[in-house]
């Protein structure tokens, strides 16, 4: 880590509160990111959670820190219903489309990896399928089995969470409230609503299109059991951050702790660091795919949003609020990319740069955008405040002060951090497709610089005759603390 940047300090949702982030052992972070469950295409959501995940990477590298990174692809396990019983999302999707569980499962993972492609995501170093690793999900299953954490009923093999005294801290769930309260029986025979399947048997008579051969008869893996395993064997027993949606923090995420510190029994903590990312709510609603709202990047593409639009939209807001998606906040986030890509693109070729140590040398002896240099790596060290980081990109290109090498320094800075690769993006790529006239944009861009000057000597009169004037061209200016930014209206 650089010691001369500011200390990380991440939101861990274990104890809910901001903590110094110091890698475990050899300045190698491992990071494991539960992944899709690839029975559909991702939404803009789902795409929340992977662009958090790549965003506290790029603020580990940032750190000049090494990053091994996993993500999961859930091609088995995650059950249709609530209770876990019932057939498989995959098997669902196969029978729905007529097409194999393998087709569906390699059609939808292809369309993820072109998803974080698209939204300039790093791609993971693993990305284990949960099929690949039953034998092992097994091997742990029957580990749990002699340490006497689990018990069998006709549905499978299920973890007694009553045999861990420490279950559900994650999730902040108070055990002694929901012992107490009525037992929800929608499982014969599970002792308690929080028990959870490990194994789950093929009903008698059925015969799925998933299926495996255990100690427990035919059946498939729960959906905990993957990531435990899969994150172990890959980055280690103990590792240091583990993420994913706010949902997991709740179920996914408290039976993962659960089953794998009765597997490793040693009284430590199995990850230290967890963090989850809110969720995007469109129409005030969970966007999910179950709920059949399919928003997808594709669909976004189509209606002429580009994908790092979205990408800049999102980080416009903090990864632990939760963000409602609008089209008209969207078309701000184009718009706001396309000033910053034109703008960017006048300073000519950007320096490499991805470590904070690389930043401040690129800057060269202008101090004042080392300051910003600065500035920018206390608000990502501080829990990734990426709409600071925006809000100083965007005031520093218009800070007379700095020279064109230190805004070049702080142009590269911030696309590091926030993933945005100005160089290579053409305001051409972010036109909108959109029946409204087209305006020049240079001219726009001085008549909000013009009114900003008459704001600021405080000529009330020339600044409402100059927003009349771009009134007519069509163009709306709305003032926000990081300064003005205009959207084209009819
Ligand atoms: P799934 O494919 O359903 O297993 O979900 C993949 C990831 O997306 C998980 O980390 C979820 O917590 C996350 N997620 C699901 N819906 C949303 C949403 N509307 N906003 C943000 N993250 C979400
Ligand atoms: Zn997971």
């Amino acid at each position: 880590m650089d010691t001369r940047s500011a200390p990380l300090r991440l939101f861990n949702s274990l104890g809910r509160r901001v903590e110094d982030f110091t890698p475990a052992a050899d300045g190698i972070v491992k990071l494991y990111t539960c992944g899709p469950t690839v029975y559909s295409y991702a939404h803009i959501g789902n795409l929340r959670a992977y662009t958090f995940a790549d965003t506290l990477r790029r603020a580990l590298l940032w750190k000049g820190l090494q990053v091994e990174h996993v993500i999961n692809i859930t091609d088995v396990g995650h059950a249709v219903a609530e209770a876990e019983l019932g057939e498989d999302k995959l098997e669902v999707a196969a029978a729905r489309e007529r097409r194999s569980v393998e087709e569906i499962a390699a059609m939808y993972t292809e369309a993820f990896f072109a998803d974080l492609d698209r939204l300039n995501i790093l791609p993971a170093h693993h990305y284990p399928r949960a099929t690949q690793y039953v034998d092992e999900m097994i091997e742990f299953a029957q580990r749990l089995v002699e340490r006497g954490y689990t018990y069998e009923i006709e549905s499978g093999l299920y973890f007694d969470t009553s045999k861990d005294p420490t279950y559900g801290e994650l999730g902040l769930i108070d055990r002694n409230a929901q012992l107490e309260g009525a037992r929800v029986e929608e499982v014969p025979g599970r002792r308690s609503k929080t028990d959870f399947a490990l194994w789950r048997a093929e009903p008698p008579g059925q015969l799925r299109a998933m299926r495996w051969n255990s100690p427990w008869g035919w059946g498939a893996p729960g959906w905990h059991l993957e990531c435990s395993v899969m994150s172990m064997l890959l980055l280690g027993e103990h590792f240091d951050i583990h993420t994913g949606g706010i949902d997991h923090r709740q179920l996914h995420h408290v039976n993962e702790i659960a089953q794998s510190e009765a597997y490793l029994g040693d009284g430590q903590p199995w990850v230290k660091f967890w963090l989850h990312n809110e969720f995007l709510q469109l129409d005030s609603a969970k966007i999910s795919k179950s709920a059949g709202h399919v928003l997808t990047v594709s669909v976004l593409a189509e209606q002429g949003y580009h994908p790092l639009a979205y990408r800049l939209y999102l980080l416009g807001g903090h990864y632990r609020a939760q963000l409602e998606f609008t089209t008209s906040g969207l078309d701000s986030a184009q718009n706001t990319l396309r000033r910053l890509v034109r703008r960017t693109a006048a300073l000519g070729e950007l320096p490499s740069v991805t470590t904070v140590a690389e930043a401040r040398a690129a800057a060269g002896d202008d101090e004042a955008a080392v300051r910003v240099i600065e500035q920018i790596d206390e608000a990502i060290s501080s829990d990734l405040n990426t709409p600071r980081v925006l809000a100083l990109l965007q005031e520093s290109l218009r800070d007379q002060a700095l020279t064109e090498q230190g805004q070049r320094a702080v142009v590269a800075a911030s696309a590091a951090v926030l993933g945005l690769p100005f160089g290579t993006l053409t305001p051409a790529d972010l036109e909108p497709k959109s029946e409204l006239p087209a305006v020049d944009e240079a001219a726009v861009e001085q008549l909000v610089a013009d009114r900003e000057a008459a704001r600021a000597a405080r000529d009330w009169a020339r600044a409402d005759a100059i927003r009349a004037e771009l009134t007519e061209l069509g163009v709306q200016v709305t003032d926000t603390p990081e300064g003005p930014t205009w959207t084209r209206v009819s």
